[in-house]
């Protein structure tokens, strides 16, 4: 097979093709929802990153802005045969025209049946939240420290905010009055398991019980270091949801669907970033990248003929999943349910325009 381009440096090859045979194939089911998935049209990509910053931290590096079009050919192309939808929306960041980029998504769900959440500043107006809400196909927003204010320098510079620093109150109101759903990527350098994000988590789910939480990345637990220390703490609570987003780790996977049960996880991609090619090793609470392209950060690099075997980091979280609901006796109905059935239960009780 000729490489097919995906997207950025990324190709689609043979090494994939028979990952995807081999793995995937025969375990995933007909239909694909993807509740974490970034698209931007590249045009509203209006500050050029810093070097200082695309050096900052890998993602930045590797973050490319991908439009509707070539996301829904690289998702066909990477799930050949299935049917594919996904809960989309833009880059977090203020290098974006973020109002330009939520009204053309908006615009491409329509087209695509997808659904999509708004990107929103915490400084923004009830009213101005309202008219995000209001656009069709929108079930919510999507918030970010990175979107409190802009830095040249690092995506971190709002790292150890509060919770409610980039989701206000005023919008939590606005949110739990509409049913609508967030998804919370949890900031703190101790991740989802700092002291502070357990208790602001509990707060939103006792002061707005309405609001769809749904907690981005497992936390950003990507160790089971981490997944141990916090995961357990938000156990009680069955109406908390998770996306198992940008995990590769299959002993998390695992450990998630052991303590949170298949009904209460959703999978996501976090593309076009998990088109990269390699895969990521840990070493107790951190983890390393490898691949083969040469981005700055890949300055350990593997063997040749490792890395030739390389396939799609989203190939990978995806053999993680399977192995891990393999592992915990998961069958038809509850890969069905991670795959697309949770996200469409979901979706119906979300107030929609
Ligand atoms: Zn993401």
């Amino acid at each position: 097979m000729h490489p097919i381009p995906l997207h950025h440096v990324w190709k689609y090859t043979d090494v994939d093709h028979a990952f995807w045979e081999e793995h995937l194939e025969g375990w995933l089911p007909r239909r694909i929802f993807d509740a974490h998935t970034h698209i931007d049209e590249p045009r509203f990509r209006v500050e050029t990153l810093t070097e200082e910053k695309r050096r900052q931290y890998w993602v930045n590096e590797v973050s490319e802005p991908i439009g509707a079009e070539t996301a829904a050919r690289c998702a066909k192309t990477v799930f050949p045969g299935r049917e594919f939808s996904c809960l989309a929306f833009g880059h977090p960041t203020l290098d974006y025209d973020i109002e330009a980029s939520n009204a053309s998504l908006a615009g491409a769900c329509v087209d695509r049946g997808w659904y999509r959440l708004a990107v929103v500043r915490p400084q923004w107006s009830v009213e101005r939240v309202t008219a995000e809400l209001e656009r069709p196909r929108t079930l919510g927003v999507k918030v970010y420290y990175a979107l409190i204010s802009n830095d040249p320098i690092s995506r971190d510079k709002h790292l150890e905010a509060s919770i409610f620093d980039f989701l206000p109150h005023h919008q939590l109101e606005l949110l739990d009055a509409r049913s609508a759903w967030v998804t919370l990527h949890v900031p703190k350098a101790d991740r989802l398991g700092h002291p502070d994000n357990i208790k602001e988590i509990q707060e939103i789910r006792r002061r707005y019980p309405n609001v769809l939480l749904v907690v981005a990345h497992l936390g950003r637990c990507y160790t089971m270091a981490h997944a141990e220390e916090a995961l357990p703490a938000l156990v009680d609570d069955p109406g908390i949801y998770f996306d198992n987003s940008a995990v590769l780790n299959p002993e998390v996977h695992r450990y998630a669907f052991s303590v949170l049960g298949p009904r209460r996880i959703l999978y996501g991609t976090d593309n076009p970033i998990f088109y990269m090619r390699g895969r990521r090793q840990w070493h107790g609470r951190s983890y390393v990248n490898r691949t083969s392209y040469p981005f700055h950060f890949n300055r350990d690099r593997e063997a040749p003929e490792i890395e030739a075997g390389y396939t799609l980091f989203m190939y990978e979280a995806l053999r993680a999943i399977k192995q891990a609901m393999v592992q915990e006796g998961l069958g038809h109905d509850e890969v069905e349910a991670v795959f697309h059935g949770n996200a469409e239960r979901l979706i119906e009780h979300v107030n929609q325009p």
